[in-house]
């Protein structure tokens, strides 16, 4: 047995990783972010200006999206696509209940019904229990790429065409996936994205739309920016019910030095995923998020993984704590199912207490575990040392 095997770092053994080995910070930034931020501060020009229309191109490009709309978060994205498809009362739209509440409240907050489907074993909303949750209230699918897996997009196009439902990407987790070489958000009716801090590209807050429907990126460029006609409209002239969303000048400056950095760090955390897949293939218990060879290019937002207590030997807790002590921080994710939320239990309007979706449950409640995209853009030993505690915890896992 390998000497540092010998003892658990939960009962004060020599962890796997000590503190002199740290993981890559998030987020990240060196002069490029510095000097754009400069220039913009000096300039005087703080305001929805070239930067934003650069950055809005820039993304697009990177997508392979007709349009890019910028904005200041995922939700308000999320919530101004909804208006801007004319989703409202009494309508429905279905949502995995694995997720950021914000693929759920928005659906809420434009004053329509979420209506949960659950995940399959593979953490993304399945699509063979979609046909079960239509009514003829339901008027849109939000599948969500989870951890930045895309979805079977054959599957939902599908299924969304013979039921006339309107198909929207929550992308939030997968800046730069692409599915048989088609980008995030450009699969379905259109697709949004977050920047927030724990984002793989952020600017501390931002979001984006995408979309090919030159229609509707006219509707969500005016919803985005109080309502106002295009560029050219006379200044005090409001076509739409608008919001103010706009994404500052300093954002887009920030976000155009993070998406040129995107590319190869797409690459690295793919290498490193890739380590991993392998490493834990041979250890029983732990089943890393499958992946397919559609999703032409695999984003990672998250690195998920389904621990089946039986297998391993101990709790999912107790993995965690003894993984934890090894100097790996691995998480249990989501404590429980969006419509387990006060916000949601609260609410007359769809009887959300008698939601059950087994395999959110048993994700939330017995094997979901995930780690952050930052740890993926460490070293080949970083990505050793995570095998090597779950070897170590596997082998040693009567005295976890
Ligand atoms: C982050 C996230 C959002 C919301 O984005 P914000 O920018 O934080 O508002 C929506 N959906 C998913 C899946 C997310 O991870």
């Amino acid at each position: 047995m390998r000497q540092n095997s010998s003892k658990l770092a939960l009962h004060g053994g020599k962890p796997v990783r000590d503190a002199s080995k740290t993981w890559p910070e998030w987020p990240m930034h060196d002069e490029t972010e510095r000097e754009a931020l400069l220039q913009v501060l000096e300039s005087g020009k703080w305001f929805f200006g070239e930067r934003v229309k650069a950055f809005e191109k820039e993304y697009a490009a990177f997508q392979g999206a007709k349009h890019c709309i910028s904005c200041n978060s995922g939700t308000a994205a999320a919530e101004i696509i909804l208006q801007a498809l004319g989703i409202g009362k009494g309508d429905e739209v279905l949502v995995p209940p694995y997720t950021f509440i914000a693929t759920a409240s928005a659906v809420l907050r434009v004053g329509a019904t979420p209506v949960f489907v659950d995940v399959d074993d593979n953490w993304c909303m399945d699509h063979r229990r979609i046909r079960a949750a239509i009514t003829p209230r339901t008027k849109a699918i939000m599948p969500v790429h989870f951890g930045g897996l895309i979805c079977d997009m054959d599957k939902f196009n599908a299924v969304a065409e013979r039921h006339g439902l309107i198909l929207i990407e929550d992308a939030c987790h997968c800046w730069g996936g692409r599915w048989k070489g088609k980008g995030a958000g450009t699969l379905g009716r259109c697709g949004f994205f977050s920047f927030q801090a724990s984002k793989n590209i952020t600017a501390g807050e931002g979001g984006a739309i995408v979309t090919n429907d030159d229609a509707l990126a006219e509707t969500l460029r005016s919803l985005v920016n109080c309502g106002r006609g295009p560029t050219g409209s006379p200044w005090y002239h409001h076509l739409n019910v608008g919001t103010n969303a706009r994404m500052t000048e300093f954002q887009a400056a920030i976000l155009s030095c993070q998406t040129a950095r995107l590319e190869k760090q797409l690459l690295t955390r793919a290498r490193n995923a890739t380590i991993l897949n392998y490493g834990l293939r041979s250890i029983p218990g732990l089943t890393p998020q499958r992946n397919s060879n559609r999703n032409s290019r695999r984003a990672y937002h998250l690195y998920c993984i389904r621990f089946k207590a039986a297998e391993f030997g101990c709790s999912r807790e107790d993995f965690v704590r003894a993984a934890n002590a090894e100097g790996w921080p691995i998480s249990a994710g989501y404590p429980m199912p969006l419509y387990k939320q006060p916000v949601f239990l609260g609410l007359d309007a769809y009887d959300y207490g008698s939601c059950h979706c087994p395999v959110a449950e048993d994700l939330c409640y017995h094997s979901g575990l995930w780690f952050p995209h930052q740890l993926l853009l460490g070293t080949e030993q970083d990505m050793r040392d995570i095998v090597e505690i779950c070897r170590k915890l596997k082998e040693n896992v009567k005295k976890i």
